[in-house]
């Protein structure tokens, strides 16, 4: 897996406002778009070494889709001219209803965008509103089909559920509506309340609160019941796809502990055994740019166990599971000897199966995944 072609990932830290649930580094000030696009050309410039090959360049954030095409234009023509990027890559952006038109979509397209990830999180206004979201649901629904329209083969969208106080029917709906555009892919997540975020402040206040762990898990089980049934392949935890061609190609790197160069202020890399960040800080990350010194605000070299940690941590999110072979072969050991006894007991709990070849949650594992890979690195 190793050996597998790497990802480029760009985080464009703009957004229009700050959502109070979002634990993601981005800032307002606009004005610094074209400060940032430059310094991010000079950071570029900077890696070295990097893997032979990438074939997925994706712009997350923040909000790229508030970038000008010619603007992603001179990024996905910088990133082709330093680095090795296939002619085939898969080149995703994340974009939010209400900051697309059809001829922006068209545009995009046509400077080599192939794959777009809209950041819906549902379909009612209510609770877009109370996301604090910028974008109204019939926006929602737009985006998708403008992009469709535009030309686009490859959408993805983002969903969020575990709302406080939302039902499996209410949740149910929002699945409806979006089985109904017919995105080639959906991923839902569930609301997390992340640290120094103003959700979090509410909840500790309880002004909030946060939906029980059994609503939590019938909204779960919900959700692989109705997308299955409506034709998406659970693929990992949060993310379903018409078939595997439309698996994000990126984020399956992640999952697989592939290369990753990460640009881009609060982005992260990933080159077996060392994880890098970025500063969290477009400040500091212009900075450092501008002094000529790479913008990286920390690194940790990963030992095995806490590889085999990630690695077991990872597969068990994914529905394909842990390769035994793969694991074994890569750590020099015998996974099945070394974790007997827990093994054992996982697969009489029933949450994983467990072959000669692959350890695999359960439809009841997946609900425990981070407990049961906690036990397995134990
Ligand atoms: S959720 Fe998206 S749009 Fe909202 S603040 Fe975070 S990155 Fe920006």
């Amino acid at each position: 897996m190793r050996n597998q072609p790497a990802g480029l990932y760009i985080h464009i830290p703009f957004c229009f406002s700050r959502c109070p649930y979002c634990g993601f580094y981005s800032q307002t000030d606009l004005d610094l778009i074209p400060s940032f696009v430059s310094a991010l050309k000079q950071e570029m410039s900077m890696i070295a070494p990097f893997p032979p090959a990438f074939d997925t360049l994706y712009l997350g954030g923040g909000t790229p889709s508030l970038l000008e095409p010619d603007v992603i234009a001179e990024i996905i023509e910088a990133s082709y001219r330093y680095f090795p990027l296939s002619a085939k890559a898969e080149i995703t952006i994340e974009a939010n209803p209400g900051t697309v038109t059809p001829v922006y979509l068209k545009e995009i397209i046509a400077v080599g965008i192939n794959r777009i990830s809209i950041g819906i999180q549902s379909f009612e206004d209510t609770t877009l509103r109370f996301l604090g979201r910028m974008h109204s649901a019939a926006e929602a629904i737009a985006s998708i089909r403008d992009a469709r329209e535009a030309g686009f083969e490859n959408i993805g969208i983002d969903l969020m559920y575990g709302l406080p106080g939302q039902s499996a029917k209410d949740w149910i709906t929002e699945l409806k509506t979006a089985v109904s555009r017919r995105p080639e892919h959906i991923a839902c997540y569930m609301l997390t309340f992340e640290p120094r975020t103003l959700f979090d402040e509410w909840k500790n206040k309880g002004k909030i609160k946060a939906a029980e762990d059994e609503t939590v898990s019938l909204l779960f089980e919900t959700t692989i019941d109705f997308l299955e049934k409506s034709g998406y392949n659970y693929y990992e935890i949060s993310n379903f796809a018409k078939t595997g061609h439309y698996e994000s190609r990126h984020n399956r790197k992640y999952w697989s502990h592939a290369p990753y160069i990460g640009l881009g202020p609060s982005a992260h890399s990933f080159m077996e055994p060392v994880r890098s960040w970025n500063h969290s800080s477009l400040k500091k990350y212009l900075k450092d740019v501008r002094k000529g010194r790479r913008p990286v605000a920390g690194n940790e070299t990963l030992t095995d166990n806490a590889l085999i940690l990630e690695a077991t941590y990872l597969g068990l999110r994914t529905a394909k599971g842990i390769s035994i072979n793969d694991i074994n072969q890569r750590f020099g050991m015998d996974f099945g000897a070394r974790f007997a006894p827990i093994l054992k007991a996982l697969s009489k709990e029933g949450v994983i199966s467990l072959t000669p070849e692959r350890c695999v949650l359960t439809r009841k594992g997946r609900l425990f995944c981070d407990g049961i890979a906690a036990r397995l690195s134990g």
